[in-house]
């Protein structure tokens, strides 16, 4: 995939969205709510951990999220499950 941000599905929307102002979950569901359909969700969230990103939504995941992925060495994919099956909505 030459450049997969083509196909994120939040292009176009309003950036401030997946970068909420708390960590209140309802404040975080409507960026994750948008993830869940994103088709380029594992490159999404394989750059997030990939460059450390420490703010926002990125795949889906949240800071909270991502931290916890690191902590114990989790990757995307050990996160979004088998790459050959749907994403699942597990953030
Ligand atoms: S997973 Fe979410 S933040 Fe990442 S590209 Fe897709 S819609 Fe955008």
């Amino acid at each position: 995939m030459a450049d997969w941000r083509q196909q994120a599905a939040c292009r176009g929307l309003d950036t401030a969205i997946f970068f909420p102002e708390s960590r209140k979950r309802s404040d975080q569901e409507a960026a994750q709510r948008v993830c869940r359909s994103c088709p380029v969700r594992r490159n999404c969230l394989s750059n997030a951990l990939r460059d450390g990103e420490k703010r926002g939504i990125w795949g889906g995941t949240t800071e909270n999220d991502r931290r916890q992925m690191a902590s114990v060495g989790q990757g995307s994919e050990t996160f979004l499950g088998d790459p050959r099956s749907p994403v699942s909505p597990s953030a």
